[in-house]
């Protein structure tokens, strides 16, 4: 019989599943940047988190000295209509996204979807509907879930706003991180690596959610497969963006 568990939800991942509440009654979670036990993150440290300063340019949210549109987006327009970043990728930011990347903290997926909500408001768009960056099955697999996910499954409870399906926009090709990588390296390392689904995409604008915001690369490419699957338009929401 066909196994009905999530990908990459092991016997291990339902059993932490199931343990978690008990281990947070016997050892309260404790603040991953101060240290400090009851919450995840707490309150104080949240605060911390510098938003992106302003002005920014108006398609990439890319600091830019004057108002308006920043170098590269006047040369080479993204597909997406806008991203909105909420603050800048270091200190406290930077630390909770790597727990929650690299350190399995997952439980901070809603404290980090309430500070970003805080922070951007939601986009004005009809028939929205939120997705995450997606990760290679084989990549998702390995970590046991996709961080970006998480994200959006917090926001569209926040925000009131549908997910789309899973598997209506999936990363067809196991890319090599972009991390480190150049701008120009970076777009051809995502080009072709995505799919969506035009039945699921046909004009609905798409919230896509990532946790950082580097060049804006990735973002650009999902857009453009979901802009040729039929979306109406493609906002990216991430929490932090690299300054
Ligand atoms: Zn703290
Ligand atoms: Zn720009």
């Amino acid at each position: 019989m066909p196994s009905e568990k999530a990908p990459g939800r092991s016997m291990k991942e339902q059993a932490q599943h199931w343990m978690t509440p008990v281990l947070d009654l016997l050892f309260p979670p404790r603040c991953i940047v101060c240290k400090q036990p009851g919450a995840d993150i707490c309150s104080t440290c949240l605060q911390t988190f510098m938003p992106v300063p302003e002005p920014v340019c108006e398609v990439c949210s890319e600091p830019v000295s004057t108002p308006g549109l920043c170098d590269r987006c006047r040369q080479n327009r993204p597909a997406f209509f806008r991203v909105y970043s909420a603050y800048c990728y270091e200190g406290a930011v930077q630390q909770a996204v790597q727990a929650l990347k690299y350190r399995r903290r997952k439980s901070l997926s809603k404290p980090l979807a309430l500070s970003l909500a805080e922070q951007v408001p939601l986009p004005a768009a009809e028939n929205a509907l939120i997705a995450a960056v997606p990760m290679h099955v084989d990549r998702q697999t390995q970590r046991g879930y996709n961080h970006a996910a998480l994200l959006a499954v917090e926001l569209s409870k926040r925000w009131g706003i549908p997910l789309l399906s899973s598997h209506a926009l999936r990363r067809t090709v196991n890319t090599k991180t972009q991390v480190g990588l150049k701008y120009t390296d970076r777009v051809e390392n995502v080009k072709g690596a995505f799919y969506a689904d035009s039945h699921e995409v046909t004009d609905h604008t798409i919230l896509l959610i990532d946790d950082v915001c580097t060049t804006g690369a990735t973002l650009d490419a999902i857009a453009r497969i979901l802009l040729t699957a039929g979306a109406e338009a493609v906002i990216g929401i991430t929490l932090a963006r690299t300054i």
